[in-house]
């Protein structure tokens, strides 16, 4: 079995192993609540596979947040929160750290939560979703870097598959589904023939997720940088709609996703979503929105398609002035615009929209509240009213600068006062052309 002791010395970098390495020495002591310990999952595999390994996990048989404490302390880090499943989070100088206590797991259900039970390391990696992600490295001093694989990872790194551990994997936790398409796309590997067939089997248990794991699996998917062929994939493996016959990415979505390219903040996620929700009809909105309970910024964009084609058709008018538009559009979330101006028709529609996008969306007044209140406008719907007015004005180029602004306030006041006055707030709209 090869070690990994040159890996873990030459790929990480330096501060990372010397964190490693205090791990290690402070397991040995042996007063510190750990026996073993050991550098686990996706790290491991990035580095068999000579790729940059992200935020290192550490489990240690015996017990984790205790350990974790000793450890916090020895390298400047504080010690948070614990999981419900035992893994304490080190917020430490050099980032991140999990450590986890070794445990086994036994589910009662299919896709229930596992009861987890302290264990030793092979149960451990027994319960873990794939071969490549269920090796382990030593980090004790006197055996830092063997390699614990009892499921073959090593091998099934070399020949670039995923493999499931036993045939109720996919049935104990079906978002391991989700999670195939993800390490299938991001290591460019294949499905091994008997965990392909197994996901094919077992599609509908994800039927039997929460709404909250659902959504937490769909958003590391999209966090993916090759999110388009993750989506693509999983459309192609049926599991978007065993997910919900509304979560589907139509060539249509792929072109506009295409479009959008590899972005990842948290506004690209939203314009991500726009993109694949933007076939759906009213129904299938509420259905996806039902089945996935996202926050408010995703239902919003869920539902923003079917709001765009219900204005649609006033939107197709040539002739609408700038205010006209951004009375039609500017409750619609932003995402959705993006798409229909790359992925809507080309008519005057779309050019409403791009005009929007570029020019309108960004038209302020210059004179606030508090300059009105300072020339005598009383508080209240006089002045919204006037302040409406005016960024009707701006946004129809009648007006330009700060001056014209004042011009126009002072000129509409005196009718807008007697208005009030004779008890006819109504707006009257006559300053907005
Ligand atoms: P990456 O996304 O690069 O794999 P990671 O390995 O840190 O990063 P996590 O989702 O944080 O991924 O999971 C850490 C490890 O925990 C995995 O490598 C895997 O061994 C195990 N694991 C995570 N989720 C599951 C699951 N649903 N079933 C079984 N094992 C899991």
């Amino acid at each position: 079995m090869p070690g990994l002791a040159s890996l873990l010395d030459s790929r990480l970098p330096a501060e990372t192993v010397e964190v490693l390495r205090t791990a290690g020495e402070l397991a040995a002591e042996g007063e510190h609540g750990a026996s073993e310990i050991y550098l686990v999952g996706g790290s491991v595999r990035d580095l068999v596979l000579g790729r940059d390994a992200k935020d290192p996990d550490i489990v240690v048989v015996g017990n984790g947040p205790r350990f974790a404490r000793a450890l916090a302390e020895r390298i400047g880090g504080t010690a948070g929160s614990v999981s419900q499943f035992g893994t304490a989070v080190i917020d430490a100088p050099i980032g991140r750290v999990d450590v986890a206590t070794a445990r086994s797991e036994r589910y009662s259900a299919p896709a229930a939560l596992p009861d987890v039970t302290p264990s030793g390391m092979h149960d451990d990696l027994r319960r873990r979703d794939f071969s490549v992600n269920a090796m382990a490295a030593s980090l004790l001093p006197d055996s830092w870097g063997s390699l614990l694989d009892p499921y073959k990872g090593f091998s099934d790194c070399a020949r670039g598959r995923i493999r499931f551990l036993h045939d109720n994997s996919f049935q104990d936790d079906p978002t391991r589904i989700l999670r195939t398409v993800r390490y299938e796309v991001r290591l460019g590997f294949k499905l091994e023939i008997e965990t392909a067939e197994a996901l094919d089997r077992d599609r509908s248990y994800l039927d039997r997720l929460s709404s909250a794991r659902i959504l937490a699996e769909l958003r590391k998917m999209l966090a993916e940088d090759d999110r388009i062929e993750v989506f693509r994939r999983a459309e192609e493996l049926g599991v978007l709609s065993a997910i919900s016959p509304a979560l589907r990415v139509p060539e249509s979505s792929l072109k506009a996703l295409e479009h959008f390219g590899r972005r990842s903040s948290g506004v690209d996620e939203l314009l991500f979503v726009a993109c694949m929700t933007s076939s759906l009809t009213e129904q299938e909105a509420e259905s996806l929105i039902e089945r996935l309970a996202p926050d408010g910024a995703w239902q919003a964009v869920i539902r923003g398609t079917s709001k765009f084609r219900e204005i649609a058709p006033v939107l197709e008018s040539p002739g609408l002035l700038p205010s006209e538009v951004v009375e039609l559009v500017e409750r619609i979330p932003v995402p959705v615009l993006e798409v229909q101006r790359v992925a809507g028709p080309k008519t005057h529609q779309r050019q409403h929209v791009e005009a929007y996008l570029r020019r309108h969306r960004e038209v302020r007044v210059e004179v606030t509240g508090d300059d009105l209140a300072e020339s005598g406008v009383p508080r209240g719907p006089v002045m919204g009213q006037l302040l409406q007015e005016l960024k009707t004005a701006r946004l129809n180029g009648r007006i330009r600068t700060r001056e014209e602004e004042l011009e126009l306030v002072s000129r509409r006041l005196p009718m807008l006062l007697s208005r009030e006055q004779i008890g006819d707030g109504e707006p009257t709209g006559a300053v907005s052309q």
